[in-house]
């Protein structure tokens, strides 16, 4: 008999029914290629944080101390909020699992939106909670269907403001219509992960509601703007309740030094910020119109990336020119997972990068289908 005939463990059986998320892809048959399918910053990360996390290299071999304080410190500092109301954590993913992990059980369910950002389904899945899916407008999230989607069973509700893939936004009205639609006991997490890109007048980051509510969560992440995603350091802001419930599920030391130092100086850096996101608003209107001259529908982004619509004509789809644009050296983001099966995602990069991007849709437009 061979060990491959007695049972293998089994882990509690909704564990393998809970999606796998899968990240961008980086190479192309093995080699390194201009990476638009993660929505990196371009740019890197701040000089001053690459110094301070050398700095920690010198002591690696103590542990952190448990709550943050260096990072929460600098959080409260930058943004004018109240350091006790601060949790951080190894990318702002690891806030929206342990919410999962806290209020979630079987019987329980989420409400995202239609075409809101993937982990929010992963993380309920993994709770054997179920998906309640709200319809959006043209891709855009709606708060009537927010609220037409409540059910006595919901208890996270799930909203990427502005939101990835789709790269649309509410504005504050509507993000306070939104809770005050909720029972007082439904927790509302607003995702603002690219909260530092957007520049509309009628946008406010919801940080300001906190204080006024007991059940609004909103997470931050170091891993768009500040560059830091393979540090993997986030945060967020929540009531001084939710605070202790996070506190007692999320592991003791989930911050680890070298990310706190280095997410404490990119905050400082406000230099570095405003040079990421005077080159997004850019390249990020220039992306939007040339595209849409070769007669594609670009949905309106106020993120660092674009989402493109392909027909479905054959030789003109998604498919094709995601190989298309392989074929120059880029990797995008195809949709499929998504139920976008016709569109791609593509992160604004450098300019020498956007504009390749752009001639070589240009030609795979003007090249296939005839
Ligand atoms: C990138 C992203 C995150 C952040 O993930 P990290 O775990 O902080 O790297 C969260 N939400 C959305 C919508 C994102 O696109």
């Amino acid at each position: 008999m061979t060990v491959d005939e007695k049972p293998a463990p089994r882990a509690k059986p909704w564990i393998y029914e809970a999606p796998v998320y899968k990240g961008g892809q980086a190479e192309i048959d093995g080699q390194r290629a201009v990476k638009l399918s993660s929505n990196e910053n371009p740019f890197g990360c701040s000089p001053m944080a690459k110094e301070a996390y050398a700095r920690a290299a010198e002591d690696l071999a103590l542990y952190p101390e448990g709550s943050a304080a260096i990072l929460r410190k600098a959080i409260a500092e930058a943004h004018g909020v109240d350091p006790e109301r601060i949790v951080c954590s190894a990318g702002s993913d690891e806030v929206l699992f342990l919410l999962a992990r806290a209020y979630l059980t079987e019987g329980d369910a989420i409400i995202k939106s239609e075409y809101g950002f993937a982990i929010y389904g992963i993380a309920a899945r993994q709770m054997k909670a179920e998906i309640i899916n709200a319809p959006e407008d043209d891709l855009v999230p709606s708060v009537d269907a927010f609220l037409q989607a409540m059910t006595p069973e919901v208890r996270l509700v799930f909203v990427a403001n502005p939101n990835n893939p789709t790269g649309a936004y509410l504005p504050f009205s509507e993000i306070k219509r939104l809770h005050a639609g909720l029972p007082s006991d439904v927790v509302l997490v607003i995702d603002e992960a690219y909260a530092e890109y957007i520049d509309q007048e009628d946008y406010e980051t919801a940080l300001e509601l906190v204080e006024g509510a007991a059940n609004i969560v909103v997470t931050r992440t170091f891993s768009k703007i500040h560059g830091l995603a393979g540090l993997r350091i986030g945060w967020c802001y929540t009531s001084p309740e939710i605070v202790d419930v996070l506190n007692r599920v999320r592991s003791p030391f989930n911050a680890s030094v070298p990310a706190q130092q280095a997410a404490a100086a990119a905050l400082k850096d406000k230099e570095f910020i405003h040079a990421s996101f005077k080159h997004n608003a850019i390249w990020l209107r220039t992306m939007t119109e040339e595209i849409s001259a070769l007669g594609l529908r670009v949905y309106p982004s106020v993120c660092n990336f674009v989402l493109v619509e392909f027909p479905e004509t054959l030789g003109k789809t998604a498919l094709d020119a995601d190989r298309y644009l392989q074929s120059k050296g880029f990797i995008v983001r195809p949709m499929t997972g998504y139920g976008l099966p016709n569109c791609l995602r593509i992160s604004i990069g450098k300019e020498e990068h956007c504009r390749g991007v752009i001639n070589a849709l240009t030609e795979f437009q003007q090249a296939s289908g005839s």
